[in-house]
């Protein structure tokens, strides 16, 4: 369904980015990757879906390192089709604790970022009047939870830059949306959970339940591979006039 077209990932090295190039790639989208860490693993794990793979390490926070990976994406594959903003990191504090380079770190990367690779994505798209912008915010772009003020100002604005770059484009064939996912264990929710194991003293299978208990009424994990059903959704024929959702994969957390 995707053959031909090049799906750029951000934050792809790991977790939920890495879900959804595989889904992508699995539907013929030739990837560009982007993030930190094993980098061959997960090359070698999409150029065996048997389509192209490239590797851009831009730092999210860093708008002219953006620029480069955008135009490394055209200079190996033409252009962008299939933008997924996915980059993000976490920091646990109360306001008034919350560390201000923690703060600038998480609204650059987790907002920001969305913006600049957007607004650098869009033209290609619409000259070719076909694209997909998803950005991956959060149920913690509809609701808040105490101590992730940075992460939840963020993800909210995610959510709004979304709804805005949608209206924007409606009359055309490039459509923007956001996914919402609920718990997903990945890295960056495993150290939440190391750190309620530690704190409180209890195991991590404990923890975990605790975890999903305050918040996720299935009791289950969203997994990366589910997300990635739901960004080929809005990438097939069937994704074309829906625009600017904010579309939650959270076991009913947010229908509380
Ligand atoms: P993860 O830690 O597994 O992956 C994060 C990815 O972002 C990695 O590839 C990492 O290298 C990359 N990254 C981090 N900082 C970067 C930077 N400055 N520049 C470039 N890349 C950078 O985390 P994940 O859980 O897969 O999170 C992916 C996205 O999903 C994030 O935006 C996160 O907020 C969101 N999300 C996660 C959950 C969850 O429960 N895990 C829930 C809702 C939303």
């Amino acid at each position: 369904m995707l053959k031909g077209k090049t799906a750029l990932v951000t934050g792809s090295t790991s977790g939920i980015g890495l879900g959804i190039a595989k889904a992508l790639a699995a539907q013929g989208a030739n990837i560009v990757l982007n993030g930190f860490g094993d980098v061959e693993g997960p090359k070698a794990e999409i150029a065996a879906l048997g389509v192209q793979v490239t590797y851009h390490g831009a730092d999210m926070s860093k708008p002219a390192e953006i620029a480069a990976m955008i135009e490394h994406a055209k200079a190996t594959f033409g252009g962008v089709d299939i933008l997924v903003n996915n980059a993000g990191i976490q920091h646990v504090a109360r306001v008034e604790n919350f560390p201000i380079e923690k703060w600038d770190a998480i609204i650059a990367i987790n907002m920001s970022s969305a913006f600049h690779a957007t607004r650098l994505a869009l033209p290609g798209m619409q000259a070719k009047n076909w694209g997909r912008i998803i950005n991956v915010a959060s149920v913690h772009g509809l609701v808040g939870s105490a101590e992730k003020s940075a992460y939840v100002a963020a993800k909210h604005g995610v959510v709004g830059l979304t709804k805005v770059t949608a209206l924007e484009n409606a009359t055309t064939g490039v459509t923007c949306n956001a996914i919402c996912p609920g718990w997903v264990l990945t890295p960056l929710v495993q150290k939440q959970v190391d750190a309620k194991a530690a704190a409180q003293g209890i195991s991590n299978a404990d923890a975990t339940k605790q975890l999903l208990g305050e918040k996720e009424p299935s009791m289950q994990f969203t997994t990366p591979e589910e997300l990635g059903a739901l960004a080929v959704f809005f990438c097939s024929p069937a994704g074309d006039n829906v625009r600017g959702v904010a579309w939650n994969m959270d076991g009913g957390w947010t229908a509380q």
